[in-house]
C-alpha cells in the first residue's frame, strides 16, 4: 500500500458526499493505492479489524456510511464490525480512513471527526480520502501511521507493542511538547525504557510530527483537490465525541 499524495485544503463540495463535514473545518486528502490485497479470498478485512480494534477501542464506536441504506446491493454486514465492507480492495481504504479519523482523535484530542472514502475509475485500486483536519501535522502523521499499521496487518494481522508505543508517545508529545526534546522525561511518562522514548521521538520525527532539528515547520500542498468519485463505491464516517 501506497500513499501517493497528501494534501492539506479544503474542500466544499466533498460535503454533497457527507453531510456531517462541518463547513469551517478542512480536510486531509490522501491519495492512496491498495496492492497486496486480493478479497474474497480470505477474511482479511474482519481480522484486520479486529487487530485494529484492540489498539484503538474506539473504533468500534464509529458511525459508517451515511445514506448506506440506499445502496444496499453493495452492503456485507459483518457481525461485530461498526465498519461496513463491502467485499472488495475498497475495503482496506475505507479501514485506513476510519483509523485516520481515530488516530485523528486519540492522540490530539480532536472531538468530531468525518470523513470519506472515493474510488478512482481508473485505477481501481487508487483512492482518495477525504478527512476533516485541524492541524496538518497531526494529520499527515495519523495517514502515514495508519497506512503503514494496515500494510503491517495484511501480512501479519495482529499489532506489536512498537505501535501502541508509537501510538501513546504521540499522544503525550502533542499535549507536552516539551517531551520532544526530553526523551528520559518521555520515557517516565510512558512507562518504558529511555531507548524506547528515544526510539518513538525518532520514529515521531520520521512522520514528520515532531522537529528535532528545530527547522520549523514542513511544507504542505494546498491545493484544491477535485474528488473523483465512483458513486457505488464510497463510503462516508463519522466519530463523535468520546466519553
Ligand atoms: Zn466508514
Amino acid at each position: 500500500m501506497q500513499i501517493i499524495r497528501i494534501q492539506y485544503a479544503r474542500v466544499p463540495r466533498i460535503r454533497m458526499l457527507n453531510h456531517r463535514f462541518r463547513p469551517d473545518v478542512n480536510h486531509l486528502v490522501v491519495t492512496l493505492d491498495v496492492n497486496g490485497y486480493a478479497p474474497p479470498a480470505s477474511n482479511d478485512f474482519v481480522k484486520i479489524y479486529h487487530a485494529l480494534a484492540e489498539l484503538f477501542p474506539t473504533l468500534s464506536h464509529h458511525s459508517c456510511c451515511e445514506g448506506w441504506e440506499n445502496t444496499p446491493l453493495f452492503l456485507r454486514e459483518e457481525p461485530g464490525v461498526s465498519i461496513k465492507s463491502v467485499g472488495e480492495v475498497a475495503d482496506v481504504a475505507h479501514l485506513v480512513e476510519h483509523v485516520i479519523v481515530d488516530l485523528q482523535c486519540a492522540i490530539s484530542g480532536m472531538r468530531q471527526c468525518s470523513g470519506i472514502t472515493c474510488g478512482h475509475r481508473s485505477p481501481e485500486n487508487r483512492f482518495d480520502l477525504f478527512v476533516e483536519c485541524l492541524d496538518p501535522r497531526v494529520g499527515i502523521f495519523a495517514a502515514s501511521f495508519a497506512t503503514a499499521l494496515v500494510t503491517t496487518m495484511l501480512t501479519r494481522p495482529r499489532l506489536s507493542q512498537r505501535h501502541r508505543n508509537l501510538a501513546t508517545a504521540a499522544r503525550l508529545v502533542l499535549e507536552e511538547p516539551g517531551l520532544a526534546l526530553d526523551p528520559g522525561l518521555l520515557s517516565l511518562r510512558m512507562q518504558c525504557c529511555p531507548a524506547t522514548a528515544r526510539w518513538a521521538l525518532a520514529e515521531l520525527a520520521s512522520f514528520g510530527l515532531v522537529d528535532l532539528e528545530g527547522n520549523g515547520d514542513h511544507e504542505h500542498a494546498r491545493k484544491t483537490a477535485r474528488p473523483r468519485t465512483n458513486p457505488g463505491r464510497r463510503h462516508s464516517s463519522n466519530r463523535t465525541a468520546r466519553g
